[in-house]
């Protein structure tokens, strides 16, 4: 037999966003400010305007993907010539030179991840609006995974000071971060900060309306 889908919400309970103590719902949360009887922290049983809030960072962060791939993300000076790559030449660049495995790098960490976390919150986003939710172990795996995933998108940062340690090793050449770096950091973050806004808990809140 499954186990009866309910919530700490359904029962009566609130957690709170700071320190996670689970107490009785006060009466007053419903008209106004509580706190947590343990830290303080104002009270709230979901996270407030989640979803509006996601949707505003993520599509702010697809912004900012634009200039992160269209500008330049380096500026090489080797003898008497200047470069500028952006991401997708300078993954070019790799892959002629026979560097594939860093060509493969920097495409994963700079093109394709920041672009399937748009996809998956985007997704989650709209299985919850419109109350799409089917198999919502399977949302909240995918919501865990981008959380995890945030944590290694500071790798880019990374992969632009290798580039530039190459280069200056390699070719005698100067190397600059371009203005798409820049952008680069705003997608990063933004999306961070989108998932964070977040509240996974939702997904499960649709599945509870239904069966009741
Ligand atoms: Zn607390």
């Amino acid at each position: 037999m499954k186990p009866a889908r309910t919530s700490a919400l359904r029962l009566g309970l609130v957690s709170c966003s700071a320190c996670h103590l689970l107490s009785r719902k006060p009466q007053a949360l419903d008209h106004g400010i509580t706190y947590c009887p343990r830290c303080g922290e104002e009270l709230h049983q979901r996270k407030p305007n989640s979803i509006a809030r996601t949707w505003a960072l993520v599509i702010a962060a697809m912004v900012f993907y634009i200039p992160a791939n269209v500008l330049p993300m380096t500026i090489t000076s080797a003898v008497g010539t200047v470069s500028a790559d952006t991401i997708m030449s300078g993954v070019i660049y790799f892959m002629q030179h026979g560097s594939w495995e860093i060509a493969l790098v920097i495409f994963t960490a700079s093109v394709f991840v920041p672009f399937l976390k748009f996809i998956i919150l985007i997704y989650l986003l709209l299985a919850v609006q419109f109350k799409l939710v089917k198999q919502p172990k399977d949302l909240t795996r995918l919501y865990r995974f981008t959380e995890a995933i945030g944590r290694w998108s500071m790798l880019d940062i990374y992969v632009v000071t290798i580039l530039v340690a190459l280069v200056k090793l390699g070719f005698l050449a100067d190397i600059e971060a371009g203005p798409a770096a820049l952008y680069f950091a705003l997608v990063v973050v933004t999306t961070m900060v989108a998932a964070e806004s977040f509240d996974p808990r939702l997904i499960w809140d649709v599945v509870g309306e239904k069966h009741e």
